[in-house]
């Protein structure tokens, strides 16, 4: 329900995913819900296009390739795959400056690494501790809901 300025340029930018409008073209599946039985997860992918296996996720603006972004096409990549389809290569467009960075197809031991992510986000327990980085705090769009935030 809150919404940042970077939520709101990030919806904006996936505006015409969203209303499936970003091409009439067969080939592109536009803003789909995808699901993974191996992993338990399930989301929705910005672009891919079945013709040549490329799935592309659109940001509103890439300073630096997050693990984050890795883990979040990676799971687009495993839903898709489940699903049927072949992915074959896997770019981040940042829409600002217009600039598209290939992010490799995960190796065995970075599909690995990814499990071990889903397998420590679905055993996290509320009352576990944590130790919150400030720096990224002081750029997190989630600090104003968050007790852990000590501006
Ligand atoms: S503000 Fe809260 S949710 Fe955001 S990074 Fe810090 S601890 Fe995590």
């Amino acid at each position: 329900m809150y919404h940042e300025r970077p939520q709101k340029s990030g919806k904006l930018a996936h505006e015409t995913i969203d209303k499936q409008i970003y091409s009439t073209e067969k080939k592109w599946l536009q803003g789909i819900d995808v699901y993974s039985q191996q992993y338990g997860i399930c989301g929705k992918i910005d672009l891919f296009n079945s013709d040549t296996g490329a799935l592309v996720e659109r940001k509103n603006k890439i300073k630096q390739i997050y693990d984050g972004y890795r883990y979040q096409v990676y799971a687009q990549m495993f839903c898709l795959r489940e699903m049927g389809y072949e992915v074959k290569s896997i770019f981040l467009h940042s829409l600002s400056d217009n600039k598209r960075y290939e992010i490799p197809i995960p190796t065995l031991s970075e599909e690995q690494e990814f499990a071990e992510i889903i397998q420590q986000m679905k055993t996290y327990k509320i009352t576990d501790p944590i130790s919150p980085n400030p720096n990224k705090c002081a750029q997190c769009i989630y600090r104003e809901l968050c007790d852990a935030y000590k501006p």
